[in-house]
């Protein structure tokens, strides 16, 4: 009897290594964020979501999330731009959860056109949202991970952290210096069990891949599936675009006990876009 009610524990602590754990996903209702949400609040992590959208769709999704792994999951509505607004969200979620143990900083946006045509005030929108909110969370998270001693920080950059790219400017150096963010607080924290790790997907397919292959697939008059394929078979040597749910998974092992001494990393999931 007391032999099965401890297997049954174990069992259970296996399938939520994550319980009692407190996490502040950025850019979370969409997408890889969201995903990503869902992958950590499985696992049995309490979730703080945040990010724009229709409110009773963000509240549905709330209650979507936590039904299904049964931990609490709340909404914070930052606007990431804003820096007050960057600089309040760790304070709201330790407000709410008294903790916040995982921070997956995602939140990003992109200006696509030459430099010259660039405006400068979407550059420094870029960089706010891109570089300078991840700064303001982890500042204010890592006091908190220090005191309990534990802290898993995930940077969600891109293969554009690693290498360039044309009409994409302000993205790819954001990134770039995301990546820099990342190893330098890998640094500042290496004496600690407090990891900090970028990821760096290749085309992955949310929304607007799908939109994009949809609109290939009427100009070109193919399938929506041949578009797929040639549009991840643009930059990917595989010719397989990476699903949210991947993503999701590495961030969520990046969190696991299992990956304590990956630190600094920039870890490519792009079907060998960067290997080339
Ligand atoms: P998405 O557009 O599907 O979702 C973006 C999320 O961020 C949404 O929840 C949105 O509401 C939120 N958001 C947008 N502006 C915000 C703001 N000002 N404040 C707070 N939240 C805001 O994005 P995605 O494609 O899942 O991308 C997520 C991250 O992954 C980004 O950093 C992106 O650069 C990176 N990435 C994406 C791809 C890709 O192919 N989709 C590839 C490499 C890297």
């Amino acid at each position: 009897m007391t032999h099965t009610h401890s297997t049954t524990a174990a069992d259970r602590a296996r399938e939520r290594p994550l319980a009692g754990r407190v996490a502040l996903v950025t850019g979370s209702t969409d997408g890889i964020g969201l995903a990503t949400a869902r992958a950590l609040a499985g696992q049995g992590c309490t979730v703080m979501l945040n990010g724009l959208g229709d409110p009773d769709r963000i509240a549905a999704l709330r209650t979507e999330l936590s039904a299904a792994s049964g931990v609490p999951v709340e909404h914070a509505a930052a606007d990431l731009r804003e820096e007050a607004q960057a600089q309040g969200l760790v304070p709201e979620v330790i407000a709410r959860f008294g903790r916040l143990d995982i921070l997956v900083n995602n939140a990003g946006t992109q200006h696509r056109g030459p430099i010259e045509s660039h405006p400068p005030a979407r550059w420094r929108e870029v960089f706010a949202l891109n570089l300078d909110a991840a700064f303001h969370t982890i500042r204010a998270a890592l006091p908190g991970m220090r005191e309990r001693g534990w802290g898993r920080l995930v940077n969600i950059a891109s293969v554009y952290g690693l290498v360039g790219g044309v009409d994409r400017s302000s993205y790819v150096a954001s990134k770039h210096a995301l990546v820099g963010l990342t190893k330098a607080v890998a640094l500042e924290t290496a004496g600690q069990p407090i990891t900090c790790n970028a990821v760096c997907p290749g085309d992955v397919s949310t929304r607007i891949f799908y939109r994009n292959a949809k609109l290939m697939a009427e100009r070109e008059g193919i399938s929506r599936e041949e578009a797929q394929r040639r549009i991840a078979a643009t930059n990917m040597p595989s010719g397989q675009v990476v699903s949210p749910e991947q993503i999701a998974s590495l961030v969520a092992y990046l969190c696991s006990d299992a990956a304590s001494e990956v630190r600094g990393a920039a870890w490519p999931m792009d079907g060998a876009w960067v290997a080339r």
